[in-house]
């Protein structure tokens, strides 16, 4: 049975995720920015929760962590190399390790950059990705505590799962990200295609998470150093991958638009 999983929107821009294994009743949350929206679609699915999820330490990403464990008793996973920050851990967990939920398995990826203990939830047999602040649709999370380097090889691990893939990412960020991602690689048909999509479904109010890989593969120019397209539009023709990574989000860090 593949997991099921419930988007929840909450604050301006965070999406935060039940994942639930309907053969076990096993029922866990990615990220728990807030607890009342969680807890209040928990009780509407008549889901007990059994586990947190947490990606990385920001506040925007554990916040619901104690008032969650203190309603349900739940076991908090989080990245090993993060946990003094982690409230409430239980579980630290690190590349190459996995987290079972029910009948349903997670790979755990080490996916520093963002933070330095960023970790990541591949859940195979379903395709789904939780992958935090690292990619985001049509961009990738801000450089708080790692190097372009380490970021880039974070992002090369997730190059690496099969294009069908869902990336269920943390922030909708896609409509400002999709703004920038034309100016760098403004002859890229299939981005400026995604772009006219992206902006239809954000005027109906619609989220753009998840996206595929696919889709990620062949639109967002965090993925796509090695583009003749998007190193022409920076004058680095001949650099190396992570000069023009470096260099994509050197700018974006910077666009406004
Ligand atoms: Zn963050
Ligand atoms: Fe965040």
């Amino acid at each position: 049975m593949p997991l099921e999983i419930v988007q929840i929107p909450v604050l301006s821009d965070n999406y935060v995720y039940l994942v639930h294994d309907a053969a076990s009743g096993a029922t866990g949350v990615v990220d728990p920015a807030v607890p009342e929206p969680v807890l209040a679609e928990l009780q509407r699915r008549g889901w007990r929760l059994t586990h947190i999820l947490n990606t990385h330490h920001h506040p925007d990403h554990v916040g619901g962590n104690m008032a969650l464990k203190d309603a349900t008793g739940c076991t908090i996973v989080g990245p090993e190399a993060d946990a003094d920050r982690i409230p409430g851990i239980d579980i630290a967990v690190a590349g190459n390790e996995g987290i079972d939920l029910g009948s349903q398995h997670a790979r755990v990826f080490d996916v520093p950059g963002h933070t330095r203990g960023h970790i990541a939830y591949w859940f195979g047999d379903s395709r789904a990705l939780f992958c935090g602040d690292t990619l985001f649709a049509l961009g990738c999370g801000r450089l708080f505590e790692g190097t372009p380097a380490q970021m880039w090889a974070s992002l090369q691990t997730f190059l690496a799962l099969p294009d069908d893939t869902r990336v269920y990412c943390a922030h909708e960020y896609t409509e400002s990200n999709a703004r920038f991602a034309v100016t760098v690689e403004p002859g890229n048909a299939a981005l400026t295609r995604r772009y006219d999509e992206v902006r239809a479904l954000r005027a109906a109010g619609r989220p753009t998470v998840p996206s595929t890989l696919g889709e990620e593969r062949a639109t967002n120019p965090f993925l796509r150093p090695d583009s003749q397209n998007l190193r022409a539009t920076l004058g680095m023709a001949g650099a190396d991958d992570v000069a023009v990574f470096a260099e994509t989000r050197r700018r974006k860090d910077t666009f406004r638009g």
